[in-house]
């Protein structure tokens, strides 16, 4: 697994964004996930888990659900290292990603992928287009399924809650909780602070 595309489509004198690196490790053996709010040319949600050194990359229009009966269009995109979980800030516009970030999720996860009763590692369950992780973030826990549909150049993937004890189609964190875990900022305190611009 490599980062090369990630690195091939930024400008590291202008972005902020890490150029590469490991970052924080997650606690004890398990790897690490971020949710990250990102107000580019369409506002979504980037769904990364850590999988074979580098985080796995999902866009999420909608960002996740806690609804089991909702299936999340995610759209698979390039390979970040694993430094990008800890980035916040604002990408300078006319940049690739032009647009302010936020840590809006993060946390560890287990792999609960299994075949034939066998627990499956991670980069062959990623391979094969179904994942099911549990999450353990801050506003997003439980089961959590992502299934690739179709193939070829219309291939996506799909964000789907498993019906567990932490499923609850009442909550709706996307919208309730709009701030930062990382720094409790919102989005527009993120562009003021970092932006260096008037927004
Ligand atoms: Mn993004």
């Amino acid at each position: 697994m490599s980062t090369k595309e990630y690195a091939s489509k930024r400008d590291f004198d202008r972005t902020s964004e890490p150029r590469g690196g490991n970052g924080k490790s997650g606690s004890g053996d398990q790897p690490r996930f971020v949710i990250q709010k990102h107000d580019a040319s369409s506002l979504h949600y980037d769904f990364r888990l850590e999988i074979d050194g580098v985080l796995k990359s999902w866009a999420v229009p909608k960002g996740p659900s806690t609804d089991p009966g909702d299936k999340r269009l995610a759209i698979p995109t390039e390979d970040h290292p694993l430094a990008y979980a800890d980035f916040e800030g604002v990408i300078p516009q006319g940049e690739y990603g032009g647009g302010t970030v936020m840590i809006w999720d993060r946390g560890t996860f287990s792999n609960i992928t299994e075949k034939d009763g066998e627990r499956q590692p991670l980069k062959q369950a990623w391979k094969n287009g179904h994942v099911l992780v549990e999450l353990h973030g801050e506003k997003i826990s439980g089961g959590y399924a992502l299934r690739r549909t179709g193939s070829g150049a219309d291939a996506n993937w799909l964000l789907i809650k498993i019906d567990d004890a932490d499923a609850d189609a009442r909550r709706n964190p996307v919208s309730t909780e709009p701030k930062s875990v990382k720094s409790g900022r919102t989005m527009k305190q993120i562009a003021r602070d970092e932006g260096g611009n008037d927004e």
